[in-house]
């Protein structure tokens, strides 16, 4: 054990887990070793389990206001340390800094959301059913609930779920992705410093281990999972063979329609952010964009011309608009699938494979690519690319871009460039995706709304974020009660 070796925390301490297996985190662009993260075994799991499960007992008995506190001073410390998490989102997961600022935002909103719990816990009730009869319906937390995060959004993706779990009286164990472990790290070191009674929140690096561990688990009641497709189809099927509520958002492959009408200069900017913003590496990217009539040829060149002008680099470094993809294996797959679609019949229009940037030559850069005349039935134009890779399919009418779009096996997100807005109503009324947008470029609710998600891009009913949160951490009691007035004694 070395001290840039990574720990779990269980039972708010720091415990080096039982393991010799660890794997190197490295900086994607300059291939520094950052840390040496442990794959933790089952045992790690049943540690934290039992300690999560110690911990519901009372802290369900929490009154919820009381719990929430505990989330101010988190908001606070996130705050506080805001600039130190987002460098090192960027220096683990290779996005630019600006990127990781937005992402560690979007953490502390639903922080702040999750303060609401008080109110968005709140049951209902009827009096007078009957004579004298009352009905009213309680939420009550689960028990101890688990958390299984994907490499893209290491700040993020975790409070989808983490600050509701805990404000709903639930315990929780966070699994982050072993390719991106420090940032969780750094954020648990401020989680220390709440004073939270041990055991509600807990940290257990690791893989497949650590995932089959949590969903064979008896007492883990809830998962929710954010990752590729066919891993959260594998997550959601065990979890609910073994009796647990899930929620696992998966992949996407998200299509964009340019109708002629679109503003050209805005459209591009957008697209042009969307496709390559993150290095393509969002579940919310677009990733073909199917123009409509003659929006084929002006788009074509104006999203040709972006793409080859994006500055292409280190993170942390100024100026730079599009950092690297998270590691070797994922360029060399990215290179691939662009070659695979020049098989299929698309023109590389712009070639981002190979690239040099000056002093990160060993870097896991992939410039922005745009593939144009994709076959619309062929793999590129229906499999996850994950990378800054923009396929152009072009087709006469809306009506045949819809069909196109809701043909995909993806349902995450979809949208519509326009200035028409009745043709923005059809789109929006016809197309199967979970999250849209009308002239937005990455259609990400808000904290307060849930992160919808279709097809097989999510596998469960109730989503992250919001009100879906409150019912996916909660479940309802209903208490049906009657007492007489002359049952009353008189004092
Ligand atoms: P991934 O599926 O490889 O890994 C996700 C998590 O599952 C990790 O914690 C990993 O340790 C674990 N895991 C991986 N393989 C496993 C297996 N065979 N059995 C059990 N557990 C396993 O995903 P990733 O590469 O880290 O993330 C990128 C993917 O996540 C993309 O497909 C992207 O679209 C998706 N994603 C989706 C959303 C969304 O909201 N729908 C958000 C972000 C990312």
């Amino acid at each position: 054990m070395s001290t840039n070796d990574l720990a779990n925390y269980i039972n708010g301490q720091w415990v080096v887990p039982d393991t010799t297996d660890l794997l190197e985190v490295t900086n994607p662009a300059t291939l520094e070793q950052l840390a040496r993260v442990p794959l933790s075994v089952a045992g790690e799991v049943e540690r934290a389990v039992e300690a999560a499960s110690a911990a519901f007992v009372e802290w369900r008995r929490v009154p919820a206001n009381e719990r929430v506190r505990y989330l101010f001073r988190l908001r606070e410390l996130l705050e506080t340390h805001f600039d130190d998490l987002a460098q090192t989102i960027t220096q683990e997961c290779g996005k630019t800094l600006a990127e990781s600022r937005g992402e560690m935002r979007r953490a502390v909103e639903n922080v702040e959301v999750a303060c609401g719990i008080p109110i968005l816990m709140q049951g209902y009730n009827s009096e007078d059913i009957a004579r004298g009869v009352d009905e009213i319906m309680i939420r009550q937390p689960l028990g101890v609930t688990a958390i299984i995060c994907p490499f893209n959004f290491p700040g993020m993706i975790p409070f989808w779920f983490m600050p509701y779990a805990i404000a709903c009286g639930n315990t929780c164990i966070v699994k982050p992705s072993e390719k991106v472990p420090l940032t969780m790290r750094k954020i648990f070191e401020l989680i220390d410093q709440l004073d939270l009674p041990p055991g509600v929140l807990n940290l257990v690096n690791g893989a497949k281990d650590v995932v089959d561990a949590i969903l064979d688990h008896p007492a883990i009641r809830a998962v929710s999972f954010v990752g590729s497709s066919p891993v959260a189809r594998y997550v959601y099927s065990r979890a609910a063979a073994n009796g647990k509520r899930a929620q696992c958002q998966g992949g996407a492959k998200n299509p964009v329609i340019v109708l002629p009408d679109a503003n050209l200069d805005t459209t591009t900017r957008i697209m042009a952010d969307s496709a390559f913003g993150c290095a393509g590496q969002r579940c919310l990217a677009a990733s073909v964009a199917i123009t409509v009539g003659e929006a084929r040829h002006s788009f074509t060149e104006a999203i040709a011309t972006a793409a080859e002008s994006r500055v292409v680099g280190y993170g942390l470094d100024p100026g730079v608009e599009m950092g690297t993809v998270i590691s070797a294996e994922s360029k060399a797959r990215i290179e691939k699938l662009i070659q695979r679609g020049a098989e299929e019949g698309a023109k590389v229009l712009v070639d981002g494979r190979r690239p040099q940037i000056p002093g990160y030559e060993q870097g896991h850069f992939v410039r922005p690519t745009i593939l144009q005349d994709v076959p619309p039935t062929g793999e590129i134009a229906q499999t996850e690319i994950f990378g800054p890779v923009l396929g152009l399919i072009h087709l006469d009418t809306i009506e045949e871009a819809i069909a196109l779009v809701n043909r995909g096996q993806y349902g995450n997100m979809a949208c519509l460039f326009t200035s028409s807005g009745a043709a923005a109503r059809k789109f929006r009324y016809e197309v199967e995706a979970g999250n849209i947008g009308i002239n937005i470029g990455v259609a990400a609710p808000m904290a307060f709304f849930p992160f919808s998600g279709w097809k097989e891009s999510f596998f469960g009913d109730l989503h992250g974020q919001g009100h879906h949160a409150v019912e996916f951490f909660t479940q309802t009691k209903v208490v049906v009660e009657r007492w007489f007035q002359e049952w009353s004694r008189t004092f």
